[in-house]
């Protein structure tokens, strides 16, 4: 039995993501969330892996996917989950025979290398998704010296630096571009072959630097903002034209990341009283996806249905904390909106579902009133 899988949430999609809760209330769901193909892949992997290792050590060069309930219940299992400090001390260790498992978002090159080469006994299994070999594929058919390569991304997210390190075999100068507010700034920089002014931790060279005429390339972490990827595509190619460079750009935000964040963006125009994304704090699509609900209501990060309460919400607030709001959803509501990234599980989903079913208040207190009937939003507080 997969114990990420939920019936209320299979039940929830049959009504096209709509749940009726009574009283007028209800729960809207997007058409495309949850689980992508490359997570069901890796956790297939992971599962064929632990039914197969016949006691054999499992090493997991860390979490295979960002979502705490997935990488507990693995550990559960058995499965060493090493941090990363602990990466190469756990190598140090693995024996013949070992099995030593690749997340999703690949591991730097370096990593890799150094595991392929250093313990040839072990069983490697690879569970990086083909949508960012992909990216690394990208940059291989790139000919010619001379490039800088922009790896639009989080610098700290281990897809970016699994593809970074990449980058550097291909390139003598790698940027990570965090996102627009970086932007200007990396155009700037791009016009006038000088990165001087750019934040330098977010550049990586490896050799002499490339001349300031040389070719450009972008790519993008696969699970970015769609709409953020077309827009520096944009202002990049545009920098580069004035430049006199060629530049050559890839769109590698994956399908599922663009689906997912289309499908999100329908339930924002049905205009929810409120908005819960569901998923890992460090999950960059969930991340994505809060930013686009941000836009039409109010909205809340949660791992899972025990932050929720019927007057307090406890939410993770990206690039801030954990934060607890009362009240959180407003007086007369009527619909709720849930959102759920790539890699999180309709199990979770489902107890979210399930948690506004248990609710005695609501299913008492009959039909809604509205704002517009009366019943005035009063300010949240922090709690
Ligand atoms: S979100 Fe995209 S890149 Fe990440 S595992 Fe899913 S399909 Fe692959």
């Amino acid at each position: 039995m997969n114990p990420f899988q939920d019936s209320d949430v299979e039940q929830a999609r049959r009504h096209d993501g709509v749940v009726s809760l009574g009283g007028g209330r209800r729960l809207l769901l997007p058409r495309v969330f949850g689980f992508c193909g490359g997570v069901v892949h890796a956790l297939a992997q992971l599962r064929r892996c632990l039914s197969t290792a016949g006691g054999q050590p499992i090493r997991l060069l860390g979490p295979v996917i960002h979502n705490d309930t997935v990488n507990e219940h693995f550990r559960a299992q058995g499965v060493t989950i090493l941090s990363e400090a602990e990466i190469l001390t756990g190598l140090e260790s693995a024996g013949a025979g070992d099995l030593v498992v690749i997340p999703a978002f690949g591991v730097p090159l370096e990593i890799e290398t150094l595991l392929r080469r250093r313990y040839p006994g072990a069983q490697i299994i690879d569970t990086t998704c083909r949508d960012v070999r992909a990216v690394w594929m990208f940059m291989e058919s790139l000919t010619g010296p001379g490039w800088t390569i922009l790896v639009h991304g989080k610098a700290d997210h281990p897809e970016t630096r699994a593809t970074l390190s990449r980058a550097l075999q291909r390139a003598t100068r790698v940027v990570v571009v965090p996102g627009l507010a970086a932007l200007e700034s990396a155009c700037r920089a791009l016009r006038e072959g000088s990165w001087a002014g750019y934040p330098q931790t977010l550049i990586h060279e490896r050799g002499s630097p490339p001349p300031a005429s040389g070719p450009v390339a972008l790519v993008q972490q696969t699970t970015m903002l769609h709409s953020e990827t077309l827009a520096l595509g944009a202002a990049v190619t545009a920098a580069c034209c004035q430049a006199g460079r060629h530049s050559q750009l890839a769109n590698t935000v994956c399908r599922a990341t663009q689906d997912r964040q289309d499908a999100a963006v329908e339930v924002c125009r049905q205009r929810p009283d409120a908005m819960l994304v569901v998923g890992g704090f460090g999950s960059s699509n969930t991340a994505q996806l809060h930013r686009l609900a941000c836009a039409a209501a109010p909205t809340y990060l949660v791992q899972n249905a025990a932050a929720l309460g019927a007057e307090t919400i406890t939410h993770w607030v990206p690039g801030a904390a954990l934060q607890c709001t009362r009240p959180w959803l407003p007086p007369g509501w009527r619909t709720v909106g849930i959102l759920a990234g790539a890699s999180c599980p309709a199990s979770d989903v489902g107890a979210v579902i399930r948690w506004f079913r248990e609710q005695p208040q609501w299913a008492d207190q009959g039909a809604p009133t509205t704002a517009a009937d009366g019943a005035e939003p009063g300010p949240t507080q922090r709690c």
